[in-house]
């Protein structure tokens, strides 16, 4: 048996997070369970990740097969799985190609430095100015974490790549005024989630889809929390009938397997030609298989049509809490991306009330102190969901007692 604890972290891991107190040892569906069989409601999902729960037996069946045949050959060869779900990427989405990463800030890190490329290639060096926003969360890479909106995450790595501009989220005039010749990209997630849940409107992403094409800059949505099911559509844009150049994708990809993905149109994948860019481990055979399969069960419509059932199961039901406990100001967010904004009297308190649901048996997140968020498998049951918002309540009545 395995002799280690949740201090056995603070002994041996870097200290750059801070776990809870549980640490599960076993998942199925929206459940979990510790080590002494203690059950958990999982609305937490892995961070968006875990889109068809945990140990999904077609995932499982997806990777067992795929580890009895071959796992890994390097981009010296090409292998069939990466091949199969580029075809179904390609053929679902506005892109034409594919390039796997291991994760998002990887795939993110393609997509920004494609747009360099793709800018310096066609226009010359002086378009290479990359406009983003405040509280964007691109992933954790020093490009990433620039390129994101939220300097706490790049305090003391100085110097940092230059060229980045962040604007107001949602701000038509203040990216009006921004864009200019220079600019090569405007980056944006559909729906902020670190930033805490605030979807894009509509007319903004029109305005960024039109600008960058007067002014021949690579539009870059980052899907990575909000593409593969998570808001009801395959991915967000679909919902906004704006279609981007470039695209990133991560987390629910994998269903759990470590894999990211950027999605492009022949123009700008153009740039990057042999020797560009690459990755040692991007389009591993293992993790395409599973991908392959998590992408075959997640783009079917009935499973896309639950997300929006499940969604206004989770409205009512947090609705109904706040009339009785009057905690939150409005609930967000699009599909299974739910952020629930906590009121003036519980400003900063998220965490609280994330411990306090973990001490009810229900895993859930923060997005930001503010922000409560769900973000649980989009094939959570209707009575898991019943069952997990009853623990929530039960956690909300404590705090607010
Ligand atoms: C999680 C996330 C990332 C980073 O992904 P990693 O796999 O952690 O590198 C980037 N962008 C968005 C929108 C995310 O939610």
């Amino acid at each position: 048996m395995t002799n280690v604890s949740r201090e056995t972290f603070d002994e041996v891991m870097v200290p750059n997070y801070s776990p809870l107190k549980i640490i599960p040892v076993k998942g199925k569906g929206a459940k979990l369970w510790d080590k002494d069989g203690k059950e958990f409601i999982d609305f937490a999902g892995g961070i968006a990740v875990n889109a068809l729960g945990h140990c999904n037996p077609e995932l499982v069946s997806a990777l067992k097969e795929q580890a009895d045949k071959l796992w890994h050959l390097s981009n010296v060869f090409t292998n069939e799985p990466a091949l199969e779900l580029g075809q179904k990427l390609v053929n679902a989405t506005f892109a034409d190609k594919v390039f796997y990463a291991n994760s998002g800030g990887e795939a993110n890190e393609a997509a920004f430095k494609l747009a360099r490329k793709y800018a310096s290639e066609n226009f010359g060096s002086d378009k290479n100015e990359i406009i983003s926003f405040k509280q964007s969360f691109h992933g954790r890479t020093l490009f990433t974490v620039s390129v994101g909106g939220q300097p706490k995450y790049t305090e003391g790595f100085e110097p940092l790549p230059q060229g980045i501009t962040h604007l107001e989220y949602n701000n038509l005039e203040m990216l009006e005024n921004a864009v200019s010749d220079k600019t090569c990209a405007i980056v944006l997630e559909p729906v902020q989630g670190e930033g805490g849940i605030i979807p894009a409107t509509q007319a903004f992403m029109q305005k960024v889809r039109e600008l960058c094409d007067k002014f021949n800059a690579v539009m870059v949505l980052d899907e990575i929390q909000t593409g593969m099911g998570r808001t009801g559509e395959l991915f967000a844009y679909m919902g906004y009938g704006v279609e981007p150049d470039v695209l990133t994708s991560a987390k629910a990809l994998g269903g759990g397997f470590p894999i990211g993905a950027m999605l492009a149109k022949d123009k700008f994948a153009a740039s990057l030609k042999v020797g560009t860019h690459g990755s040692t481990y991007g389009g591993n055979a293992l993790a395409c298989a599973v991908a392959s399969k998590a992408f075959d069960l997640i783009s079917a419509p009935s499973l896309l049509n639950g997300v929006k059932e499940k969604r206004a199961l989770y409205e009512t039901k947090l609705q109904m809490i706040n009339e009785k406990y009057n905690v939150f100001d409005e609930v967000r967010g699009q599909g299974l991306l739910i952020g629930a904004v906590l009121n003036e009297k519980y400003l900063g308190r998220a965490r609280d009330f994330m411990v306090a649901s973990l001490e009810e048996n229900l895993m859930i997140l923060m997005a930001g102190p503010n922000v409560i968020r769900f973000a649980p498998s989009l094939v959570v049951t209707e009575a898991e969901i019943e069952q997990g918002m009853a623990a929530f309540e039960k956690a909300v009545a404590k705090i607010v007692e």
